[in-house]
């Protein structure tokens, strides 16, 4: 498997040499040059499997530098139950006839990230090992993708992690999950400002070339297409566990920012899984349901992003779209390079003139957003409902996914966190917190290591230089 650029500048590369790039040479991102096909006939044959076995044949499609003895290593090492929970990984359970939760957020951090970057952190210990090479990946967060990278790269050898996040401004759960680490490898940095000077700082960071060759410097953001790939298995497993036969098609609904998620859905979908339909949903972030709703993109800047109580969908573009659009207009990269020069040029592009638009159908795509309301009349009722309390993402995709079901349809939500990391809204919705998961019960008095400073890029890099010793 050969993958490409979604702007058509880079010459053909394998899974490892883009394992670890973030953006592709041109700005593009990479993809591969063609999607493989899972007949029926292997759909049956997979029915059957554990997580791990079904995860190892889809990734085997996709990945075929690695030898297939360490691969399935790999992939065992990160599917056990020790990590998520159960032997299934990623359970379903059904809310109401007809509307299942699919869980992908048992995992370390409880949020469904863990499942794509947990594998990521043995892939790149695997490589980097091979090579004789260290790595020290450096990132900004908000919350869940930094504590999800954390606990994915801790204690792994080669491989440092320095993750900046505005100070003070992170929930006092997610604050504690990531500052409670004591891994020497770990270092975070709490930045004197807001999520946008943090990501300022990364990218100076990474824009100072020879800097960024010396401390060999690397991201593990949601454009990584391993963490992409990662994904798509569940999307098989969930369908599996809604069906009884391979004639049955299933919709997924998924709680939309980054379109990381959904993007894997449409993989699975491009492969031949019977999905119906993917149904999008946003919060009062709405940029890419107005893109279903419209035909229109038009990114927002930081200023007109709103912060919501389901934070992790508070985005002002989405950076996997591009892949999406790629699809649309049939892998002509000039054409996807053209309409990111037009954001450039004028803040947004319009797919209806040019006919593109009408492509979106045949992809299944639909789409659907929500308001705090929303969210806590959705959380409240699916409470009374089902006993499962769901935590503000989620319930950003049930609401979405109620109002567009039609009769008969098997819809599966995705469950992409547990509710104690809101707690907050929870109260607010339910007049009383979520029950803890055993092991997270005094997690905000655990000790702390973290260093606090300013928004000074300058500063940043002496940290780096003087904690990976320099050349
Ligand atoms: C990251 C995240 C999302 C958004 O997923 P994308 O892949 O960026 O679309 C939704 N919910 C939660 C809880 C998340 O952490």
């Amino acid at each position: 498997m050969r993958y490409l650029s979604t702007r058509g500048g880079m010459a053909p590369a394998s899974f490892r040499e883009i394992l670890l790039q973030g953006l592709a040479p041109d700005g593009g991102l990479a993809m591969p040059e063609r999607y493989p096909q899972v007949d029926r006939a292997t759909l049956a044959r997979w029915r059957g499997l554990d997580y791990r076995a079904l995860a190892f044949e889809i990734l085997s499609l996709f990945i075929d530098d690695i030898p297939p003895a360490a691969l399935r290593s790999i992939v065992d090492r990160t599917y056990r139950a020790e990590v998520f929970g159960s032997e299934a990984v990623t359970p379903l359970t059904t809310l109401q006839p007809g509307l299942h939760l699919l869980q992908l957020s048992n995992g370390p951090t409880l949020a469904f990230k863990d499942v794509a970057m947990q594998l990521l952190g043995n892939l790149f210990e695997f490589v980097l090992a091979e090579r004789g090479e260290s790595l020290n990946i450096l990132g900004a967060t908000s919350g869940d993708t930094g504590s999800a990278a954390e606990y994915a790269m801790r204690g792994k050898a080669g491989i440092r992690v320095f993750m900046l996040s505005p100070h003070e401004a992170m929930s006092p759960f997610q604050t504690a999950q990531m500052f409670s680490l004591m891994d020497p490898n770990i270092h975070n940095i709490a930045i004197r400002g807001v999520f946008d000077d943090c990501q300022d700082i990364v990218k100076a960071v990474s824009g100072d070339l020879a800097f960024k060759a010396r401390h060999r410097i690397g991201t593990v953001n949601s454009i990584n297409w391993a963490r992409l790939v990662a994904q798509v298995v569940y999307y098989f497993k969930g369908w599996f566990a809604a069906t009884r036969s391979e004639d049955e098609a299933v919709s997924f609904c998924v709680p939309s920012g980054n379109f990381g998620n959904i993007c894997a859905g449409h993989v699975a979908r491009r492969m031949g899984l019977p999905i119906r339909r993917l149904m999008l949903a946003t919060n009062e972030n709405n940029v890419l349901d107005e893109f279903f709703r419209t035909g229109t993109y038009r990114p927002r800047t930081s200023r007109e992003t709103r912060q919501t109580s389901s934070p992790s969908m508070d985005i002002s573009k989405a950076s996997n779209f591009e892949r999406y659009v790629y699809d649309l207009v049939d892998g002509d990269g000039a054409r996807v390079a053209a309409l990111w020069r037009e954001i450039d040029r004028s803040g947004a592009f319009d797919l209806v003139a040019s006919g593109e638009f009408g492509r979106v159908a045949a992809t299944g795509f639909v789409s659907g957003h929500s308001t705090h309301a929303d969210r806590l009349r959705t959380i409240r009722g699916t409470f009374e409902g089902s006993g499962r309390i769901v935590d503000t993402h989620t319930a950003d995709g049930i609401k979405v996914a109620l109002e567009l079901r039609e009769p008969g349809e098997n819809v599966v939500c995705l469950e992409t966190a547990l509710p104690v990391k809101f707690e907050a809204t929870i109260v607010e919705a339910l007049g009383r917190p979520p029950a803890r998961p055993p092991g997270f019960e005094s997690l905000e008095s655990a000790p702390r290591r973290f260093d606090v400073m300013d928004a000074d890029t300058a500063a940043v890099k002496r940290y780096i230089e003087e904690r990976c010793g320099g050349a």
